[in-house]
């Protein structure tokens, strides 16, 4: 056992409102200077849609991620041979057709316009260019709340094996449903990011599992850009570097929740240590799409077992990481209750980033051809949920059905059980029966309750405390000859090539 720790996340998508308030707090903090325009390391998208950058799930397109091949795994995007041939040239980047032409608008004209008959505009001028833009085809959230419209969610890649009568479900427009689904950089255990730089700048820290691009390192390559199949690396083309999201780790180091987290509106984010068994990386990643996800759940190391605990100490963790993975809100909802599930787990790149799927509409009924709003029954049957259980399958069950299932049904026990608590309409022994159907018991309900519903920012928000004067030695910026921007970012064009 090869223990190791990782601060990871749960996104509960319950209680995202898609406000975009996570997207721009971290802009403003982080991508808010030149050559970053068109970056949005937090983005906020519509499910069902085709996202930022475009159809990034569709690994046809962009081959990110790992395969196996003949019982080893292999990067899509590139090997020893193709690296020679794709180094200059990689077929299967994303180009800015896939993002958008970042844009602003031309403000002062507002002001300075002359007189005249007509109110003045603000044109859009090319943040790239600094020419005006005849038309805007593309945005980081073009189809923002238009799930379910064919023009766009048509082309989402989870559509894919959708039953014919499911799909003509999501796109009956009266039926129309979306969800908001927020990315940041999964901070990967099995990283194909890292593994595609030829140079050897990216790397996982080793005290909190947090992916780094090292700027001094970075030669251009941009194989990282087309490796990661979430495409959470970007390409910034004024310093001629690659850049991530870095998990606010400056903001972490002081004790401070990353911009994103901090900012939520919605509370939907936790934030806690896990402990892994970082022997074990390969062998889960090879294993076939329906085994995954239980076997990278049981990588996640029990933090109350003497043995992990020994192991981690012999590893040099420290006991307040230790303690703090012992409270970690992530570990309840990954491996005690299994209502988080990672994202695409079939890339195999094994995201330390989970999400609880949607439950919502909750008061809606599908019926033959018509949908009741407010039903005798309450809380709907998750298979008559207007949005489709193969659809969220795609997303968080490599394809399968069962695990999606399963957190599904466990929430809705608890919104029944909370229900016959609190109103009273449905009766205990009801609840009780729904419970245990979905392999929870009373007191797992209520501490589901507590955490989604009831948490503060410290339940939400676990890290072992850190040592405040080694944060702001590690916060001097290492190459003082050489000007920083943020922590370590450069400012100058392609410097250090
Ligand atoms: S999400 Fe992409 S960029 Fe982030 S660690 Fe995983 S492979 Fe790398
Ligand atoms: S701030 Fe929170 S609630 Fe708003 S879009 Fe971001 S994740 Fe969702």
């Amino acid at each position: 056992m090869n223990v190791r720790s990782q601060i990871a996340m749960v996104f509960h998508l319950d209680k995202c409102i898609g406000c975009h308030t996570c997207s721009i707090a971290c802009k403003n903090v982080w991508t808010d200077r030149k050559g970053t325009e068109y970056m949005w390391w937090n983005n906020v998208e519509t499910k069902p849609g085709t996202g930022f950058p475009t159809q990034w799930e569709n690994q046809d397109k962009y081959n990110g991620g790992w395969v196996t091949f003949q019982e080893k795994l292999e990067l899509r995007s590139t090997s020893k041979t193709k690296t020679v041939f794709n180094i200059f040239h990689n077929p299967h980047q994303p180009s800015m057709d896939d993002y958008y032409e970042p844009w602003t608008y031309d403000y002062q004209h507002l002001f300075n316009a002359p007189e005249g008959n007509d109110q003045p505009t603000a044109i859009p001028l090319s943040l790239v260019t600094g020419k005006p833009m005849e038309t805007i085809e593309a945005g980081p959230n073009w189809d923002d709340d238009l799930g379910g419209s064919p023009v766009y969610a048509a082309n989402d890649p989870n559509l894919k094996n959708l039953p014919e009568d499911q799909r003509d479900q999501l796109f009956a427009i009266e039926r129309l449903v979306y969800f908001y689904f927020p990315r940041i950089c999964n901070h990967c255990l099995n990283p194909s990011c890292v593994a595609a730089c030829p140079s050897g700048a990216l790397y996982k820290r080793g005290e909190d599992g947090i992916v780094l691009v090292d700027q001094q390192r970075c030669r251009a390559w941009r194989a990282c850009v087309a490796a990661c199949p979430y495409k959470k690396v970007f390409y910034n083309w004024f310093t001629g570097k690659s850049e991530k999201c870095i998990l606010c780790f400056p903001r972490l180091e002081t004790g401070q929740a990353p911009a994103c987290f901090h900012s939520c509106v919605g509370r939907i984010r936790y934030l806690g240590v896990l402990l892994y068994d970082a022997e074990r990386i390969e062998e889960v990643a090879k294993r076939p799409d329906i085994e995954l996800i239980d076997a990278h759940r049981a990588m996640i190391l029990d933090p109350h077992d003497p043995e992990v605990i020994a192991a981690a100490r012999t590893n040099g963790i420290s006991d307040g990481v230790i303690e703090s993975a012992q409270k970690s809100p992530v570990y309840q909802f990954v491996k005690v209750w299994k209502l988080a599930l990672p994202p695409h787990i079939e890339y195999r790149t094994l995201p330390m980033l989970f999400y609880v799927p949607p439950l919502s509409p909750v008061m809606a009924r599908r019926d033959g051809d018509t949908v009741d709003h407010v039903s005798d029954n309450l809380f709907h049957d998750i298979d008559e949920s207007r949005v489709p259980m193969q659809f969220l399958a795609n997303l968080f069950g490599a394809g399968h059905e069962g695990k999606v299932r399963y957190a599904l049904a466990k929430q809705k026990a608890v919104r029944l059980y909370r229900r016959a608590v609190t109103v009273g309409d449905i009766t205990m022994a009801m609840a009780e029966r729904a419970l245990r159907e979905a392999d929870c018991t009373v007191d797992e309900a209520e501490e589901i309750y507590r955490l989604t519903s009831l948490c503060t920012f410290d339940d939400r928000f676990v890290i072992p405390p850190a040592q405040r004067e080694q944060a702001i030695e590690m916060m001097k910026d290492p190459h003082e000859h050489r000007q920083g921007a943020g922590f370590g970012f450069l400012t100058g064009p392609r410097r250090g090539l």
